[in-house]
């Protein structure tokens, strides 16, 4: 795979206009860059993403990552919405494509969280839900190596490839 590395920065504007190619001119105070040609302006965001607590027999359904990055550490169901995507409807087809199960979204966000991601420490902002599993049974698909049900008594020796996933599941785990 031939590939060069080119740093990027998670924060710096662009440099080139999306629509067009052209050199955009310096970021205004508001972050935005305007393209001189089109007169578009641009910014950076995070990306949304979102991620599942499924509980069943009081132990949560965990994840084990099959991909970079954070290879083999544990993650929960879930990935980045696509462009335009309620974040219910992305958790359930993420859901699907990870576990091969329907599952339906619990209520409201449980958890609002940023954080990086990548080795150009790309910007994420994570929702987290309470989900069920509606139909069928959990087996590890997609970039999901193997599928796992920890206890309150685990949460601590799980590894985590985020932290803000051990306090999520452990407010469901362990109410009050
Ligand atoms: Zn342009």
């Amino acid at each position: 795979m031939p590939e060069q590395e080119v740093p990027f920065s998670p924060t710096e504007p662009y440099r080139f206009c999306p629509a067009d190619g052209t050199r955009l001119e310096g970021p205004r105070p508001s972050g935005g860059t305007r393209c001189p040609l089109c007169g578009r302006s641009w910014y950076r965001s995070s990306a949304p993403a979102v991620g599942a607590v499924i509980v069943r027999d009081g132990k949560a359904l965990v994840t084990i990552r099959a991909r970079e990055p954070e290879k083999g550490r544990i993650d929960l169901p879930g990935g980045f919405l696509e462009v335009g995507e309620h974040p219910v409807d992305g958790l359930r087809r993420e859901v699907k494509e990870e576990l091969g199960v329907e599952a339906e979204v619990v209520g409201t966000p449980i958890l609002l969280e940023t954080h990086t991601y990548g080795p150009d420490g790309a910007y994420v902002l994570a929702i987290g839900f309470r989900a069920n599993i509606t139909g069928g049974e959990a087996s590890p698909t997609d970039d999901v190596a193997e599928v796992r049900w920890v206890s309150a008594e685990e949460l601590d020796t799980v590894d985590f490839a985020w932290e803000h996933d051990r306090e999520m599941v452990r407010t469901i785990l362990e109410p009050g």
